[in-house]
């Protein structure tokens, strides 16, 4: 029997206010997350699917509540933040025993709402659904969505749009503000409650440590966990666009989804939140805004772990970024094994790539073809995307040596262990078979978003579901949807960024 209960209920009082949400009533059950469902052991029939995720009925032991947490935005520390449109409603096990938290997201406003209404819309909703199920299908960890419904109420942003409401799964909605909040106060108490309460809940290996090597080892599991998130979000060239460190989870989840974009061209400043006027998120800004967001944590931490263990755990973060991304890139590159000077050859072929306005995902795709014998044919479809510029020739040159020297290693390293090293073909398979499994064929760029979102506000839902399916098994293209894995062909359909308001 599936067990709900709400763990955070066991915590200080302080810690969140109960809420009773306000009921979307007369509502449409868009999607429901059935792998998702089914992983956490729920079989809810439609009726109450729709009941739990409108904010009407929910299974006897969750109890829906709002959390107090603050944190850093755009640079500011705000004290005043905490659950302002959303409810915790409590945890359920998988069949592994692993914890999760399920929210309610648009469920109305809670003590923490401030001059907001507490609503969630369509397009927020849709398209947090949608890169839940991207990011999740890329290897990049991230909360999900398990179900989401289309109110007929309309609430007001920027003009009038339909109200959503919809649930969220994620290990914990513990943020880097909450451990913000409880160090602000000097409250050490609370402070080690909640940090026993993550360890527990997320990272029960970390239980037995003693005291303080036990936070100091929670601290150093979230940055590293945290330095290899933003490494793979680097790798599939996905933007947050809000990462103020009341969005940043403690699981390393990719967390509160905005105005997110994967880039088009490859434009390293790419800035996906309009408001970010300073470019403080820009894509190439969030391994060094990562770095930033877990110094502010640490600070935190540091009331009660030492300042050398501080400082290993800042080390940390740079080392096993360092470490993810260039293993993460060569990858993309079909290099199984990366050394230390290929974060040279990475960083030229991203510049390469923006001086030539190339899209970031197809130049993957089409560096399966590139020809290692006959690298300036011109009918090579390689050749064609990149074109045949003394630039794209010197590159060639650089990699087919990086090739020769990748073989030649695979080889010594084979021969040492008296195994039969892989010959010509063997090694040109295994790179395309790595560079087709590090670079998807469909990615969720902003115009198609748009159309799903779109159909979705006629109560068109079928867009959706096809491409929550497409998503899950992004590394093929079903024909039905072949077109949309070229770069974007009409003008207005690149470089989309959007406005906050969700
Ligand atoms: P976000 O931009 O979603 O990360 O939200 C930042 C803070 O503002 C959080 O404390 C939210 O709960 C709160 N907030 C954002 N939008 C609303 C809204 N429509 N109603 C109430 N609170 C909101
Ligand atoms: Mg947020």
């Amino acid at each position: 029997m599936t067990q709900f209960y709400n763990a955070y209920l066991n915590l200080p009082n302080h810690f969140y206010r109960a809420v009773k949400p306000q009921p979307m009533l007369e509502a449409d059950l868009v999607h429901c997350n059935q792998p998702l469902a089914h992983q956490l052991g729920l079989n809810f029939s439609a009726q109450q699917w729709l009941d739990i995720t409108c904010g009407v009925a929910f299974p006897d032991g969750w109890t829906p509540i709002a959390q107090k947490y603050t944190g850093h935005q755009f640079g500011y520390y705000n004290p005043q933040l905490g659950d302002g449109r959303g409810v915790l409603l409590g945890q359920v096990n998988d069949a592994h025993d692993q914890a999760w938290d399920v929210h309610l997201k648009g469920s109305g406003q809670t003590p923490f709402s401030r001059q907001g209404d507490g609503r969630a819309v369509l397009r927020s909703a849709v398209r947090e659904y949608l890169i839940g199920e991207a990011l999740h299908a890329l290897g990049v960890p991230t909360t999900r969505c398990l179900a989401l419904c289309h109110g007929l109420e309309n609430v007001r942003r920027d003009g009038l749009e339909p109200r959503a409401t919809y649930l969220r799964v994620a290990k914990t909605h513990i943020r880097f503000g909450h451990f913000e909040w409880l160090a602000q106060q000097n409250d050490v108490v609370s402070f080690k409650a909640l940090a026993n309460y993550v360890i527990q809940t997320v990272y029960p290996d970390l239980a037995t440590l003693p005291e303080p090597e036990r936070y100091a080892q929670l601290l150093n599991t979230i940055v590293s966990r945290t330095a290899q998130m933003i490494a793979l979000w680097q790798k599939v060239g996905f933007c947050h666009g809000v990462m103020n460190t009341d969005n940043m989870s403690v699981a390393g989840e990719t967390f509160d989804f905005g105005p997110y974009a994967f880039l088009d061209d490859c434009q390293l400043h790419y800035v996906c939140n309009h408001s970010d006027t300073q470019g403080r998120y820009a894509y190439s800004q969030q391994p060094s805004m990562g770095l930033w967001n877990c110094q502010v944590l640490i600070s935190a931490f540091a009331h009660v772990i030492s300042e050398a263990d501080a400082q290993h755990a800042a080390e940390l973060y740079i080392n096993t970024y360092n470490q993810a991304y260039l293993s993460g890139l060569c990858a993309k590159l079909g290099l199984a094994n990366s050394l230390p000077q290929d974060k040279h050859f990475v960083a030229d072929t991203l510049i390469l790539l923006e001086q030539s306005s190339l899209d970031f995902h197809v130049f993957f795709n089409k560096l399966v073809y590139f020809n290692v014998e006959q690298r300036h044919c011109q009918s090579n479809p390689f050749t064609e995307f990149v074109g045949d510029s003394q630039a794209w020739q010197q590159w060639a040159t650089r990699y087919q040596a990086r090739l020769a020297l990748e073989h030649a290693n695979q080889e010594a390293a084979q021969n040492n262990l008296l195994h039969t090293a892989l010959n010509p073909t063997q090694f040109e398979t295994q790179r395309v078979a790595l560079i087709n499994t590090n670079t998807p064929q469909l990615v969720l760029r902003n115009y198609i978003a748009q159309e799903i979102i779109e159909a979705a506000q006629r109560k068109d839902y079928a867009p959706l579901t096809q491409w929550v399916h497409a998503l899950r098994e992004p590394f093929s293209v079903c024909d039905a949807l072949k077109a949309y894995s070229a770069p974007p062909s009409q003008k207005g359909q690149k470089g989309l960024a959007l406005s906050c308001s969700s």
